[in-house]
């Protein structure tokens, strides 16, 4: 592994006097290609000590339902019973993760996190930190990024301004981080006898029990985990990647739909990177299609990376975009709306734009939408509310609750960049000002949208 994924926390240097090494998993959900698990791995296997993969399950993660919950599971199912396969034990616990890991912590020689991005993830870590110094538990401990091709810190150390200028930073760090050979075998093999509090061979039963919004149902098409996320990236391959550079056309349905496992961290995108790499030294993907797909699997997700960790208060009108986007929402701000729609409205279908209810029928019924529905949709939310402010909490709220891949770093950086964060100002219309505008006209220039509506439609049936 490079060796600028990691951040040494604490370091003990001392006799061993406790039972096992601990790798705390939250963002990456996965045992393949998981930097963070490898090094908790060599870890033990230097002091001969077991490892214990810990996971815990927050019964009120902010804005996930059912939808969220059951493909998370089934990922973890599958991590659950690859661990017992490679002799890690693996402990699920059912509630607020800086409590239900303070047990474990003293029994653990050593603590390995991974990284996270968001707010929230970062001060769930600091909570944790927190509660070992202030109790000066002197085990070792190490954060490690392992979500991101490049370190979110190597990367850049500030907001970056787009992808025009993290792009030459990260090209000419990729070839550093293509750093994962194969998982490390574990010495010590001893299973511990930690209960977990589900065995999750149940997931329907669990979710069932947990006081999470119910109302969203499950995907019908797409499943969580490292199996699923494969077949899916192996179809891609073998069907759509060479014509990627077609895939912002909604009817050709050429995108990986991946984002939900990356989400997750069900799979890594250096994985993606590697076996794309080596299918394009076999010819078998052409170098415009790879560079498109690195585009965004890499350069457009690591700049979203980028933003939510350095922007503060990215996930909030006031603070999420560019003084000259607010300038010139004020100045539009009292525009004439010639349509204003509920969200009821939306949920049901109900506008008067039929490729923007497609949109919404794909997100409602499926849990995913295409990447250029995704900005379609966001624009006409902002031209069919009473405010720019309104329409932000609008889209944030349907974005986080629908997408099985909500709550995502592109999330809020898709989001931000209708409205003009990473963009530039753009030619002055009513309500958007300076802002990008996308309309139905532009939509049917570019593309044949009704087998896109015709697809959409079949989910209703
Ligand atoms: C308003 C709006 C909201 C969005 N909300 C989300 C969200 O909640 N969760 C989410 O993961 N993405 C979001 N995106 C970004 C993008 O639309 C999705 O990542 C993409 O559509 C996922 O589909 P895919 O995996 O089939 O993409 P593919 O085209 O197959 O791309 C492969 C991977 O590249 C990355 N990628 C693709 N497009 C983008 C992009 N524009 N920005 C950053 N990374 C990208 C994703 O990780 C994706 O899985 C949003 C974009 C907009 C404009």
């Amino acid at each position: 592994m490079n060796e600028l994924r990691r951040k040494i926390i604490n370091s003990k240097e001392r006799e061993i006097t406790k039972k096992y090494v601990l790798y705390w998993m939250q963002q990456s959900q996965r045992i393949h290609f998981n930097h963070a698990l490898n090094e908790a791995i060599q870890y033990g296997n230097d002091k001969n000590l077991p490892i214990v993969i810990f996971f815990g399950l927050t019964p009120h993660y902010p804005e996930a339902n059912e939808r969220h919950y059951t493909f998370m599971l089934e990922g973890l199912k599958e991590v659950s019973r690859i661990s017992a396969h490679f002799k890690i034990t693996f402990v699920l616990k059912i509630g607020h993760p800086v409590e239900e890991i303070k047990p474990l912590l003293n029994d653990a020689e050593a603590l390995f996190m991974d990284m996270g991005y968001l707010k929230i993830q970062k001060e769930m870590r600091q909570e944790v930190l927190k509660y070992i110094f202030d109790q000066e538990n002197d085990l070792h401990v190490e954060m490690i990024d392992t979500d991101l091709m490049v370190p979110v810190e190597v990367a850049s150390q500030k907001v970056e301004y787009g992808a025009y200028t993290i792009r030459p930073k990260i090209r000419k760090l990729i070839e550093n981080f293509r750093d994962f050979f194969h998982l490390h075998v574990v010495k010590n093999q001893t299973l511990l006898n930690i209960k977990s509090d589900h065995d999750l061979d149940d997931i329907k039963q669990l979710v069932t029990q947990l006081s999470i919004d119910h109302t969203v149902k499950k995907s019908p098409i797409y499943h969580g985990g490292y199996i699923e996320g494969m077949k899916l990236f192996h179809d891609f391959v073998s069907e759509k990647i060479n014509r990627y550079p077609e895939s912002n056309d909604p009817s050709l349905n050429l995108t990986s739909k991946l984002s939900m496992y990356l989400h997750f961290g069900q799979i890594s995108s250096l994985e993606l990177y590697e076996r794309l790499y080596q299918l394009t030294l076999q010819h078998q993907i052409t170098g415009e299609a790879f560079d498109g797909f690195v585009e965004q699997l890499i350069i457009r997700r690591e700049l979203a990376h980028n933003y939510v960790y350095y922007q503060k208060g990215y996930d909030k009108f006031e603070t999420m975009t560019e003084p000259w986007a607010y300038q010139t929402m004020e100045m539009h701000h009292e525009d004439l709306r010639n349509y204003l729609y509920s969200i009821e409205d939306y949920i049901n279908f109900q506008t008067h734009d039929p490729y923007f209810n497609a949109a919404m029928k794909e997100m409602v019924l499926t849990g995913y939408m295409h990447n250029y529905m995704r900005m379609y949709w966001a624009k006409k939310i902002i031209e069919w509310s009473n405010t720019h402010k309104e329409a932000f909490e609008i889209i944030t709220y349907l974005n986080n609750r629908y997408f099985i891949d909500g709550r995502d770093a592109n999330s809020f950086t898709g989001i931000a960049w209708c409205f003009g964060k990473h963009d530039r100002p753009w030619q002055e219309r009513p309500i958007f000002g300076k802002l990008r505008y996308m309309n139905q006209a532009g939509l049917l220039r570019k593309f044949n949208m009704e087998p896109y509506v015709k697809r959409m439609n079949l989910f209703t049936k």
